[in-house]
């Protein structure tokens, strides 16, 4: 047989994913595994959203919709983008996809020519990397310190632009670090953007996860940015829609046309009913946000202070999200039982071997002296996972 697609077969499988399903079936198999690899909310869709789409279900009449998405969608996201961040958008220029995910791949295709660089601060979001190398695009890491809470400084993005530099990747808040950019940082970022001509996708996909900070938009500091940032959010998240598989994108009219020629051939629209369902999500009561935001708050702080307290490990405390890079460091190069920690992939199996706890491996978003815990999970699987994952630490 002829060899398969190089570009393809050098794309690794999403840790994040492979990880949070390996936790699961270790789980159904009995073994007593806490989690805190899933990177998606543990509470139920809010009922008003459920009970909109079984009435979706029953009415019929859910063929395909245009392939960018139906139009009463496209208007609760521009009156959600109005709204919550000061953004005017017309439904032509919004493209409903599979999942913010799904938008992300269609921005990088629309914008990547083969060799352009995209610089991607980091840590970064584990699938980051790989959409730009599958729309021929060569990732530029720029690497955030834990001393400036792991954000990046336009000193250190002048470092890395070159004449191929295309787009920059913002993720405010961050996962994995939670990290929230503030207006002036996303000023001077912009001004960068601008001064090289520089697109930007901005994943604002964690915005009402958010905590003592406020959410700026960067598109919405000018006229300029408006015009070359492409607007990345999602219904996962905010309304624990994860399964449903709704994101969406605003940007200029050039762009957008584009993605959404490229998502007429790749996958048509997004789900009819989840698409029925997000304008409930966008339009309806948005108060069990709030409710789900306040319960990740206050494991946010729990997890902070208990960490804060254990030996071996730190970490800096995440202004956003639902996670928190642990520095772990100081393990590697230590051995338990024989087996050598080498790195923070090493460390990940052996904390599932000996501590019964999964957590994604800090290699994932590209910094190897950490691991991610996701607290998206309840407070009584956060205070077991901890007690052994302190339990682990003391054995050094
Ligand atoms: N961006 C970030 C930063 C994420 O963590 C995720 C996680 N799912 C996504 C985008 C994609 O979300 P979804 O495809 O579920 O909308
Ligand atoms: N974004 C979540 C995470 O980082 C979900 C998994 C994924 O889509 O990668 O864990």
């Amino acid at each position: 047989m002829k060899p398969l697609s190089s570009k393809n077969l050098a794309i690794e499988e999403s840790m994040t994913l492979a990880i949070t399903a390996k936790a699961k079936q270790l789980k159904e198999s009995g073994v007593n595994i806490v989690s805190f690899g899933a990177g998606e909310p543990d509470f139920n869709t809010p009922k008003n959203i459920r009970d909109f789409a079984i009435k979706r279900i029953e009415m019929g009449g859910n063929g395909y919709t245009a392939a960018s998405g139906l139009v009463e969608l496209k208007q609760a996201v521009c009156d959600k983008l109005k709204r919550d961040n000061h953004l005017e958008y017309k439904p032509n220029q919004i493209v409903i996809s599979s999942g913010a995910k799904h938008s992300l791949f269609n921005a990088l295709q629309a914008i990547c020519n083969p060799g352009d660089e995209i610089i991607i601060p980091s840590p970064y979001w584990v699938s980051y990397y790989e959409l730009t190398k599958m729309a021929d695009g060569v990732p530029v890491l720029v690497e955030g310190s834990a001393a400036n809470a792991f954000k990046v400084t336009v000193d250190q993005l002048e470092a890395a632009v070159t004449d191929k530099t295309k787009g920059l990747l913002i993720n405010s808040p961050n996962n994995p670090t939670g990290a929230v950019y503030s207006r002036e940082e996303l000023l001077a970022i912009g001004a960068f953007a601008a001064k090289h001509d520089l697109y930007i996708i901005s994943d604002e996909i964690y915005e009402k996860l958010i905590y003592g900070e406020t959410h700026v938009s960067i598109a919405s500091l000018s006229e300029d940015l408006y015009e070359r940032t492409i607007v990345i959010n999602g219904l996962s998240k905010a309304y624990a829609m994860t399964g449903w598989r709704i994101g969406y994108t605003a940007c200029s009219l050039a762009i957008t046309k584009v993605m959404s020629n490229v998502q007429s051939h790749a996958t048509s629209n997004a789900n009819t009913i989840a698409q029925y369902a997000g304008i409930e999500a966008l339009n309806g009561d948005q108060t069990t946000i709030e409710e789900m935001r306040v319960a990740f708050d206050e494991r946010r702080q729990y997890m902070v202070k208990t960490i804060g307290e254990m030996p071996n490990v730190s970490c800096v405390e995440p202004k956003g999200a639902f996670y928190v890079m642990v520095d772990i460091s100081y393990f590697k190069g230590k051995s338990i039982d024989g087996v050598l920690i080498k790195d923070s992939l090493d460390l990940a199996a052996v904390l599932i071997d000996k501590a019964n706890i999964a957590v994604i491996p800090g290699i994932a978003f590209g910094v190897d002296n950490y691991i991610r815990l996701s607290y998206a999970t309840s407070m009584e699987n956060i205070v077991e996972g901890l007690k052994r994952l302190e339990a682990f630490a003391k054995l050094f």
